[in-house]
């Protein structure tokens, strides 16, 4: 199906299902180089990544752990900008090789406030896989170690992603349509 509707708003397709899957494979290949013998603890971020986490899992063929948390951000006290909390991160870091699963690294905002939450623990290292990167909207200072494709700063729905609650099932990653 080239276009689609979600809520009110026309999408086009834009990454069919075997490119996703194509992509999937690489990078878990390219991880299960980097990470053999180090047993990695990969730390996904709902709910958006929950498709590219499971499908990029099930691809590591080496000894890996996997948790699940959720970002919740509010505005600090006093002005010192956004604060990150994770919910239901209760693994010990320490010494570990963590690897964040991202599905859509945008301004790089929630990452860059949430990095340090996660190094204050001493990992003996921490990188960031992310299905999609829209580098030229990405404004905070983030390195994407593995990145998945790099798009343009478009609304994107699908494999994981919504809009507005609506679109995660799909196999194929939509874009805005220009026409709406
Ligand atoms: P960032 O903090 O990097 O600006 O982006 C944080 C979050 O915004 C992403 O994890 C994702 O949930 C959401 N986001 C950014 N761009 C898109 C997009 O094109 N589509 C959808 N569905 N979510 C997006
Ligand atoms: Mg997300």
């Amino acid at each position: 199906m080239a276009r689609i509707s979600v809520h009110d708003k026309e999408f086009d397709v834009y990454l069919s299902e075997e490119e996703i899957q194509g992509k999937v494979r690489e990078l878990a290949a390219r991880l299960a180089l980097d990470y053999k013998d180090k047993k990695p603890l990969f730390i996904a971020i709902l709910n958006g990544s929950f498709m590219f986490a499971s499908d990029i899992f099930k691809h590591l063929n080496i000894d890996a752990e996997i948790c699940f948390i959720k970002l919740a951000s509010y505005k600090g006290m006093r002005s010192t900008g956004n604060v990150v909390t994770a919910i239901g991160l209760d693994q010990d870091l320490y010494n570990r090789d963590v690897v964040i699963i991202e599905d859509i690294v945008d301004t790089g905002k929630t990452l860059f406030h949430f990095l340090p939450k996660l190094q204050h623990q001493q990992p003996a290292s921490l990188k960031i896989v992310s299905l999609l990167h829209k580098k030229e909207a990405t404004i905070f200072d983030l390195t994407v170690d593995y990145v998945g494709f790099t798009i343009p700063d478009k609304f994107v729905v699908g494999y994981g992603l919504d809009y507005d609650g609506l679109g995660r099932n799909l196999k194929e990653i939509y874009q805005l349509s220009a026409a709406t």
